[in-house]
């Protein structure tokens, strides 16, 4: 693990955008990889203890997709950071960011039911803002 991400995994933004892709992760998992064995992340993240002591329970392919979006959020270039699924400027390899998509679909609305109301509303509202931009896109190469 290099200092630098280390020390960006101190940053308390980046410890609350890390726990809640957790959370969505552990959500997912457990209503889409109904069948999978599931086990506490092994991550740089969860040995520095980003996590606090509720590591996230996941299965083999969300804990590599849960490694991955450690190290892409620790160096995030942007401020203020965006859901990753609504990033213009996606920093994900295309079958992770796949991955992420369907994580965030199926996870944000039903994390206002696992104690995440207000990033549950957040991520709605980012979702219909990033549809009403694609639409207004989608008219304007329309348009003669
Ligand atoms: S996808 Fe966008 S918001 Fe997410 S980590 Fe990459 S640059 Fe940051
Ligand atoms: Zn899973």
């Amino acid at each position: 693990m290099s200092e630098r991400f280390a020390e960006k995994m101190h940053d308390p933004e980046v410890i609350k955008d890390t726990r809640l892709l957790g959370d969505f992760s552990v959500i997912y998992c457990r209503g889409v990889h109904t069948d999978a064995v599931r086990m506490p992340l092994v991550s740089d993240g969860a040995e520095l203890g980003v996590y606090g002591d509720a590591l996230p329970v996941v299965c083999a392919e969300c804990a590599e997709l849960l490694r991955y979006a450690e190290k892409r959020r620790a160096f995030c270039p942007k401020d203020p950071k965006p859901f990753c699924s609504y990033c213009d400027t996606h920093c994900y390899k295309p079958d992770m960011r796949e991955q992420m998509r369907e994580v965030m679909r199926y996870a944000g609305p039903r994390s206002m039911l696992h104690g995440h109301a207000v990033d549950g509303i957040k991520h709605l509202i980012e979702g219909r803002k990033h549809k009403r931009a694609a639409r207004r896109a989608q008219d304007t190469d329309g348009a003669v």
